[in-house]
């Protein structure tokens, strides 16, 4: 970048920085390279900003699609600084950031969800301990950071239960059922005596999710619950809205709205919950950024989950959260990918009302989310059939 060109863009940064707003064609960034950074660039774009990531290497989903790349790791200083001087504003797409890293970033920068939110949602913990200390439904948990502790756990919640990593874990990842009380330890030890949170098992009647955007005013918006179904711990499938009534929906949506405001978070946030078969909901995790079951607001809802984001990172007024119609996404894992290319010209051809995504990654990989497919239909769960129906034509099975 040239002298000129550099002041030019410090110039504008402050003037954002001050005024807590960037207009297109400001210039706007993401830590990360994954999918979410990629869906975030093309809505960026899209509103007609210049959309920037921090990516580890120059090929990731989303340095294909940004308008510039910083290649480095997201807590490298130099790397850090770079991002600072090309953009306005800046936000993130996975919550296992170093959380002084941010908060240096927002010394200069407008830095979107806060570092605070980043540093509670990224340890099993320390989320609990907030969500509890907010009276939020959670489901029964103890602390194992001891042997004392594993005991204790054991004791007091029964079993089975679940032990999890307070940090770094994702799609089931760093998680070790219990099933008996003389396979804790072992289990622990699978866990390389990480420190961790044991929690009791929850019988529940459907997982659904809430996503909710907060702008810098403190309003708030959510899309309707969705109802997600995983398969080996990683989402399969979300259908929205989730069909489980007007009161669980209401309770959904007012425990999301109260997560984004005990977080103070600028941005959106996925709320997961548990809804048990006598009506409970309990929070099973928060993200803090766009979530895989809100991929299927893109085509069905007003403005996507990522342009949400855009909107509150950039301090502009929020989007309509609410559908244009029913929906259902599926995930293109890369198992789907075991016996050559899917082919989805079939799938396309059997119903044309079947829309792709694909995040250009080069390696397939079992469980690695390549893709995915969305169907809109006046009827969620035809639209759920049509999406597995397509789903399956892409083998031929
Ligand atoms: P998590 O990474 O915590 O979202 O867990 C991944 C998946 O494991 C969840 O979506 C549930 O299907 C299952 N799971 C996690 N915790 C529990 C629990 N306490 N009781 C029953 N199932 C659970």
């Amino acid at each position: 970048m040239s002298a000129a060109t550099q002041s030019k863009t410090e110039a504008a940064a402050a003037r954002s920085f001050a005024e807590g707003v960037v207009r297109p064609p400001g210039s706007i960034a993401v830590i990360g390279g994954g999918q979410l950074g990629r869906m975030f660039v093309q809505a960026a774009q899209r509103m007609g900003y210049r959309a920037g990531v921090l990516s580890p290497t120059a090929e990731t989903p989303a340095a294909q699609v940004a308008n510039w790349t910083i290649v480095g790791a997201p807590d490298d200083l130099p790397s850090l600084r770079a991002l600072a001087d090309r953009a306005e504003a800046i936000t993130v797409e996975f919550e296992n950031l170093s959380a002084p890293a941010l908060r240096w970033l927002a010394r200069h920068r407008i830095v979107r969800p806060g570092w605070r939110t980043l540093w509670v949602s990224q340890n099993r913990h320390r989320e609990k301990s907030f969500l509890a200390g907010h009276g939020i439904p959670i489901a029964p948990w103890r602390p194992v950071r001891t042997d004392d502790e594993l005991d204790a756990a054991v004791r007091e919640l029964g079993l089975p239960l679940i032990l999890k990593t307070s940090a770094s874990g994702y799609d089931g990842k760093g998680q070790e059922l219990v099933e008996t009380a003389a396979e804790a330890p072992s289990a622990w030890r699978r866990l390389n005596r990480a420190k961790c949170v044991a929690e009791g098992w929850v019988e529940f009647a459907a997982e659904i999710s809430v996503v909710v955007v907060r702008d810098r005013e403190g309003r708030v918006a959510a899309f309707p619950p969705s109802l997600n179904n995983h398969e080996n711990h990683i989402l399969s499938t979300t259908m929205s809205p989730a069909p489980v009534g007007p009161v669980a929906t209401q309770e959904a949506n007012d425990a999301a709205f109260a997560v984004a405001q005990a977080l103070d978070a600028v941005g959106v946030i996925c709320v997961e919950f548990f809804l048990t078969s006598s009506g409970r909901l309990l929070v099973n995790e928060i993200a803090p950024r766009p979530h895989n079951s809100g991929h299927l607001t893109i085509e069905a809802a007003h403005s996507s989950q990522f342009d949400q984001q855009v909107r509150a990172l950039c301090g502009l007024p929020l989007g309509r959260c609410d559908l244009v119609s029913p929906g259902a996404m599926a995930n293109l894992l890369g198992d789907l990918w075991a016996d050559g290319e899917p082919r989805w010209a079939d799938a396309m051809r059997a119903d044309p009302g079947v829309m792709l995504h694909l995040y250009g990654k080069h390696t397939p990989k079992p469980g690695r989310k390549m893709g995915h497919l969305t169907v809109i239909d006046p009827d969620p769960q035809a639209a759920l059939a049509r999406v597995l129906a397509a789903r399956r034509a892409l083998t031929g099975r």
